[in-house]
């Protein structure tokens, strides 16, 4: 681990400042436009991942809290949906321009609870904003229609916001990815209830908050902590919830189809990936590496896109092991608020002990354990970069979502067995392809099983685009339009232009 810096100490201090607030009252749920502990008065404690000290305590919203903030929602929602999408747009940007004048704030306390290293943090927030600002300026046209006529009718189209709906968000990254959800439901017309992960609940308490500050009115951004099975669940069940926003591990995404059946919720689901990132002998061997080295060791390698299988063409494996071995032994962990780390902490003890236990997994499987594999130190859950190699497809370390530092590497000769190997898994979120063979890149990303590829690049978003994923990976898409088509209903009128004839029945005896 790196030594302590200057720049962490003033970091570690501005983050005290930042959280004091929350030492006598804890983190509290906004309702109705109102800050209110628990109706049960129940709180859970929440600890940062990085050396196990105590944040804050959290007030854990029961089902009568969740049924507060979904008619809180229900009220808000005439008069939000009917808001002038010009007036939704102001005051989304304000929600962008606060963003950005906490957005220290914001970093600092993110870092902090999930253990993700600052230097990425600090990016997620402004990104947070961008995404507000995107959907911000899609909101005027938001509703916009099709006229489909025929000789008799006009059949004129337009979009209307689906009513109340439910944003669930997981640890990772939790406050870009809430941003990336929230926003375009609010730019929609739709009001929300919001419930974050119970490992992270943090900034999600200070994105709430901004949004007030920044005009919304009262119920129509709500937000309930708690955990999964009560607070989550309950928010699935509700009747006045018209849909539900899930972004998860892939077998909670199956228990929430399950809730939410009985209420006939709409579903969109960002789930789990097992990723691969395929290099042919023809690749620019150096950019791919830098990829591969970014796209597994980033974000802790706790991130849905991650590309957490290394697929390299035999006749270049040995070189390219090699520089990568390197490369992952010169990745700098240490503590997150430090700008110089490169990987902090894994988020809480269950999830360092399931990434832990992959590396038994991969000896007893065969493979070999070439970098990393060991905890560092004994304060915090902090894990060595790791590479697994000698592995096949069939075995776990290939198949299974691990979501830590921890990339496993496999050799391929054909790019039939390449195409074989990429897409023998459950899941199917993204896949990154690296090759200077126009015709190959073509014809291998049509037949990748993935919702999204990147060829010849890391994973670049571009907000238009659809993001989401295919198998056990997602049910939907968002990002651009694609996220109004999630929060919002189409509605077809049909004007008859008097010229077609009225189909009769009964018609009376002459
Ligand atoms: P998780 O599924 O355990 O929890 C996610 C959220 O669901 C939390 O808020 C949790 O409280 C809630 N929840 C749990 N059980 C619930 C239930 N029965 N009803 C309602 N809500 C419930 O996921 P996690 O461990 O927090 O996050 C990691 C997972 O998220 C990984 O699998 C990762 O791949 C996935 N993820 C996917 C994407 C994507 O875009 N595809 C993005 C980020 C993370």
């Amino acid at each position: 681990m790196n030594a302590a810096s200057d720049k962490l100490n003033a970091n570690l201090s501005s983050l005290e400042t930042y959280l004091s607030r929350f030492k006598d009252t804890g983190i509290l749920n906004l309702i109705n436009g109102e800050t209110r502990a628990a109706s049960s008065g129940d709180t859970f404690d929440i600890h940062s991942p990085v050396d196990e000290s105590f944040i804050a305590s959290v007030a854990r919203g029961s089902e009568d809290d969740v049924d507060a903030a979904a008619k809180a929602a229900k009220h808000a929602f005439k008069e939000w949906s009917s808001t002038p999408g010009s007036k939704r747009r102001e005051i989304l940007h304000r929600i962008a321009d606060l963003i950005v004048e906490r957005a220290e704030e914001i970093a600092l306390c993110e870092s902090w609870d999930t253990g993700q290293a600052l230097r990425f943090m600090s990016k997620a927030a402004l990104r947070g904003a961008e995404n507000f600002r995107f959907f911000a300026d899609q909101a005027p046209g938001a509703r916009n229609g099709q006229s489909l006529p025929t000789a008799t009718h006009l059949n004129v189209t337009s979009r209307q916001a689906i009513g109340p709906v439910g944003v669930i968000t997981p640890w990772n990254t939790p406050f870009m990815l809430s941003t990336w959800k929230i926003a375009p439901a609010l730019a929609a017309g739709c009001t929300v209830v919001h419930k974050p992960a119970e490992f992270s609940p943090l900034t999600a308490r200070l994105l709430a908050e901004i949004a007030h500050e920044a005009g919304l009115p009262a119920g129509v951004w709500n937000l309930v902590n708690g955990f999964g099975e009560d607070t989550g669940r309950a928010l699935t069940e509700h009747p006045d919830i018209k849909a539900i926003s899930f972004v998860g591990e892939s077998k909670t995404g199956s228990m929430i189809t399950k809730q939410g059946a009985d209420t006939l919720k709409r579903m969109h689901f960002e789930l789990g990936g097992k990723n691969p990132v395929v290099v042919f002998d023809d690749a620019n061997l150096d950019r791919a590496l830098d990829a591969a080295v970014f796209m597994i060791y980033s974000l802790n390698g706790e991130r849905c896109t991650s590309s957490s299988r290394l697929l390299v063409q035999q006749s270049v494996a040995k070189e390219f092991r090699e520089k990568l071995i390197a490369r992952v032994n010169n990745i700098l962990v240490g503590h997150p608020l430090d700008p110089a780390t490169e990987i902090g902490p894994l988020i809480h003890k269950t999830h360092f002990d399931k990434v832990m236990s992959y590396m038994s997994v991969a000896r007893e499987d065969g493979a070999e354990i070439v970098a990393g594999g060991e905890r560092i130190g004994d304060s915090g859950w902090f894990v060595q970069p790791t590479l697994f190699t000698n592995a096949t497809s069939g075995m776990r370390i290939s198949q299974e979502e691990i979501f830590g530092p921890v990339l496993t590497m496999l050799e391929f000769d054909t790019e039939a067995e390449a195409l074989e190997i990429a897409n023998d898994t459950i899941y199917g979120l993204a896949g990154y392809l690296w090759t200077e063979n126009l015709s190959r890149a073509l014809r291998f990303s049509d037949a990748m099983e993935a919702g999204m590829i990147w060829v010849n690049s890391e994973n670049n978003r571009h907000l238009p685009t659809p993001f989401g994923g295919v198998k056990a990976s997602g049910i939907g898409r968002d990002g651009g339009d694609w996220s109004f088509e999630f929060y919002m209903e189409q509605k077809n009128v049909a004007f008859a232009n008097g010229e077609h004839r009225i189909p009769q029945l009964g018609a009376l005896p002459s």
